[in-house]
């Protein structure tokens, strides 16, 4: 067995290498597409802010209190890793303040230091989209279909969705009074490690995953009954929309998502063939005090964002969106010294066909297994009777019996896209 290295990567941390990077590349791709045709571009920011920016947006939540890469750069300036997607959104937003609405997709890590357990890492991986300068209850329904046609476009079939509303900032302030005052009557009830936050931010006891706090909190006042009419009917259209597109979901009382900064719609995909531990794939919500909290100009907005890992786990676990074939068209086995080998991929990469071969002057044999593995249709097999002739042999390597036929090394371009 090989010697344990010295550096291995950090804990809860994973390398991903091919093939399974190929479906990372195609998940990636296909997200791309679908945001693109809905009108978002991509956003490329910095993977570390201001330490403030993740501050502002989630005093309250584990996620930046507990769980945050925080360091002081060589200039003594207080810096964090990005523990999520859309605090760097709305910093970059409130910075260029581009024409509204502004429509944008990243694909990016996020770090968050987590207690090691099963799906959970230190650095994940989330493809999001943020939408910032409409209330319209209509761009609710938008980003929530484009996340669920973006699982539908994988193949996923068991995906839940769960939404919420929790009102405008005045009514969430209200409710958030009336559920302090009935949680505190209630308090010796809750698991001990859910009291803390009673006081702090009441409202993400209810979204408590530990089996005490939540029957204790089942018959707790809900926030979809104490909204205004305004925000009353801004959720109704929501569902209405989501009918409309034949997206369905359940009105789930008790998501309430961490950030302080979430106003009006909350949502959740679930991938219920993962464990319950770890099956949220993505979820997001509309935070329309937040760019303001940053400092910059009062502006709605609405996002998502999506974990890859989860989404490719959920995959698996349905047997939906394998590796995809990345087999060359050619495989190059060239036993004459290697110069054709080194001049024809050029020569074929150049003209659109996908070309592999061998180094190190291997043995046919060992060449020919290269070949095999690769997946490649055709073998071009270059012998010193071939280099002499001026052809190459070319095997079908789909064929039972190893079809084979000699043409000249100038016709193979020609040839390959025949058959193509
Ligand atoms: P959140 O910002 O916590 O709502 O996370 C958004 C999505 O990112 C979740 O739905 C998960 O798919 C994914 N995610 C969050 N934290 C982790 C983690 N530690 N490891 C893997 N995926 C994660």
């Amino acid at each position: 067995m090989a010697e344990s290295p010295r550096f291995r990567a950090p804990a809860a941390t994973q390398d991903i290498l091919p093939p399974e990077s190929a479906r990372w590349e195609a998940l990636l791709a296909r997200f791309a597409q679908q945001m693109a045709d809905a009108g978002y571009g991509l956003l490329q920011s910095p993977m570390f802010e201001e330490l403030g920016v993740f501050q502002r947006v989630g005093e309250g939540t584990d996620v930046v209190r507990k769980e945050m890469y925080e360091f002081t750069d060589r200039g003594g300036r207080q810096m964090a890793l990005r523990p999520e997607g859309t605090a760097s959104v709305v910093r970059a937003f409130n910075q260029h303040r581009p024409a509204t609405p502004w429509k944008v997709w990243y694909a990016a890590p996020s770090f968050r230091y987590e207690r090691k357990q099963a799906g959970r890492y230190r650095q994940h991986h989330q493809l999001g989209i943020e939408a910032l300068g409409s209330d319209d209850p209509d761009l609710d329904v938008e980003v929530i279909v484009l996340l669920a046609d973006f699982y539908r476009s994988l193949g996923l079939q068991r995906v839940e969705l769960s939404i919420n509303s929790m009102g405008a900032p005045g009514d969430r302030a209200a409710y958030v009074d009336d559920l302090r005052s009935w949680l505190h009557h209630r308090e010796d009830q809750l698991d001990p490690a859910d009291r803390e936050k009673v006081d702090d931010n009441p409202m993400r006891v209810l979204d408590s995953k530990r089996e005490q706090t939540r029957a204790a909190v089942a018959d707790a006042p809900r926030i979809v009954d104490a909204l205004s009419a305004d925000a009353a009917d801004r959720f109704r259209r929501v569902r209405e929309g989501l009918d409309a597109a034949d997206v369905a979901y359940r009105v789930d009382p008790g998501l309430v998502r961490g950030l302080d900064y979430y106003t009006h719609t909350t949502f959740e995909f679930a991938g219920l063939a993962l464990e319950s531990a770890q099956n949220a794939l993505g979820g997001g919500g509309r935070y329309d005090g937040l760019a303001e909290a940053l400092g910059g100009p009062a502006t709605p907005g609405i996002g998502f964002g999506s974990g890859i890992e989860r989404t490719l786990l959920a995959c698996d676990a349905e047997g939906v969106f394998g590796a995809p074939d990345r087999a060359p068209d050619v495989f190059i086995v060239d036993v004459a010294g290697g110069a054709w080998a080194r001049d024809l991929t050029v020569q074929l990469r150049r003209a659109g066909i996908s070309a592999d071969r061998a180094f190190d002057g291997r043995s046919m044999r060992s060449q020919m297994k290269l070949a095999d593995r690769s997946g490649s249709r055709w073998a071009i097999i270059v012998g010193e009777d071939e280099v002499a002739a001026g052809q190459v042999s070319v095997r079908d390597m789909h064929a039972p019996d190893g079809d084979q036929q000699r043409i000249d090394r100038n016709a193979l371009i020609d040839h390959l896209e025949s058959r193509a």
